[in-house]
C-alpha cells in the first residue's frame, strides 16, 4: 500500500513515530446544536480542528437556519468568517447590518461586539476561526443580549 493510503486509512490514530503519522483521518464528532444563551433560531455547529498547546486554534462550520443569529458577543483574540454557503448579516455595535455571502471573509478585531447570522430568507453557513487565551486568562469569547427581531430587521 502506498504511504498516502495508509497515512489517510480509516484505522485507529497513527502513534506518533510511526510511518504515516503526518496526515491522519480526525474521527468526526457530532453535530452540536447552537445553545439558546448564545443564538436566535436553529443553529448547527461542528468542530473541525481544537488545537492543542502551543496552538489554540479553533475552528468550527456553524450552520444558521434563515433569520437565525448569535447573540451580541465579542471573542478575545478577534475572529475571521469564512461563508461558505448562503446569504447572511453581520452587525459590528454602533454600525450598519451588512449582507454577506459565499466567498465573503470577515474579521473581526479582539474585544469588539458584534453578531451574525442567516438572512431572513436564506441558509447561512460560515467558517468560525478563532483562538483561545493564552493559558486560559479568560474565555474565548463574552456574550450578552440576545438580537431583537427589532435589531435584526434594521436594514
Ligand atoms: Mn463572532
Amino acid at each position: 500500500m502506498k504511504k498516502s493510503q495508509r497515512a489517510m486509512s480509516r484505522g485507529p490514530p497513527n502513534v506518533a513515530g510511526q510511518e504515516g503519522d503526518l496526515v491522519e483521518l480526525q474521527p468526526k464528532q457530532p453535530t452540536a446544536k447552537g445553545p439558546d444563551e448564545w443564538f436566535t433560531g436553529d443553529v448547527w455547529i461542528d468542530g473541525i480542528v481544537r488545537g492543542e498547546e502551543p496552538s489554540r486554534v479553533r475552528v468550527m462550520a456553524v450552520r444558521f437556519t434563515p433569520a437565525a443569529r448569535t447573540a451580541w458577543h465579542s471573542h478575545a483574540v478577534g475572529q475571521t468568517l469564512y461563508v461558505t454557503e448562503g446569504r447572511g448579516l453581520v452587525q459590528a455595535r454602533g454600525g450598519q447590518v451588512a449582507e454577506i455571502r459565499a466567498g465573503d471573509i470577515i474579521y473581526t478585531p479582539a474585544g469588539e461586539w458584534h453578531w451574525h447570522g442567516a438572512a431572513p430568507d436564506h441558509f447561512m453557513t460560515h467558517l468560525s476561526i478563532t483562538e483561545a487565551v493564552p493559558h486560559d486568562q479568560r474565555p474565548e469569547a463574552d456574550w450578552g443580549d440576545h438580537v431583537s427581531d427589532g435589531e435584526y430587521g434594521h436594514r
